[in-house]
């Protein structure tokens, strides 16, 4: 028997009720096989990234205990995004209904097409770096920094 990992979870959603959008990837994650959620963060407004012509979004981050593989966890992330109506379309940030981006699994540090950890956009995104600041204050980076030395 291996040990869990932690695993943070960026959730975002501006389409389609974003906050009950939020509220039930909260349960989806929670459900998930060999999986529960530990903490969660307030719900945090941010503007759009990339075109700014669709609505705010509303974010969150949790933190999870898995015992699911990074991959495996991606999988079953992009599944709870397609069951919550998310429709990929060639619009870079584009809206949608649910994003959920794995922004850290233990220490890892990995460069695989379908999965970079941790997740770049973490260092320099206020509605992750918020969120995850609430939940873990003394949380320290694989890169050896505090959390809290990139929040301005
Ligand atoms: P960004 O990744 O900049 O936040 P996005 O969330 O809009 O943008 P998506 O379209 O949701 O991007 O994802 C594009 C691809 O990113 C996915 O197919 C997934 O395989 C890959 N990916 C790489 N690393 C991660 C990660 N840490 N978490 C989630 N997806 C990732
Ligand atoms: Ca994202
Ligand atoms: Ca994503």
């Amino acid at each position: 028997m291996t040990d869990n990992a932690i695993v943070y979870v960026g959730l975002g959603s501006n389409l389609e009720n974003p906050i009950s959008q939020i509220k039930q990837a909260f349960l989806a994650l929670d459900a998930l096989p060999k999986t529960h959620i530990k903490k969660q963060s307030a719900l945090y407004r941010s503007k759009p990234m990339g075109p700014q012509n669709q609505p705010d979004y509303m974010n969150a981050v949790v933190m999870l205990s898995t015992y699911l593989l990074p991959l495996d966890l991606l999988d079953m992330m992009q599944a709870i995004e397609h069951q919550q109506g998310r429709i990929r379309t060639a619009q870079r940030w584009g809206a949608r209904t649910l994003d959920l981006d794995m922004l850290l699994y233990d220490q890892q540090q990995l460069q695989l097409p379908r999965l970079i950890l941790p997740h770049p956009g973490l260092y320099v995104r206020d509605f992750v770096l918020y969120p995850l600041y609430e939940i873990t204050p003394n949380l320290v980076l694989p890169n050896g920094k505090k959390l809290v030395s990139y929040l301005r």
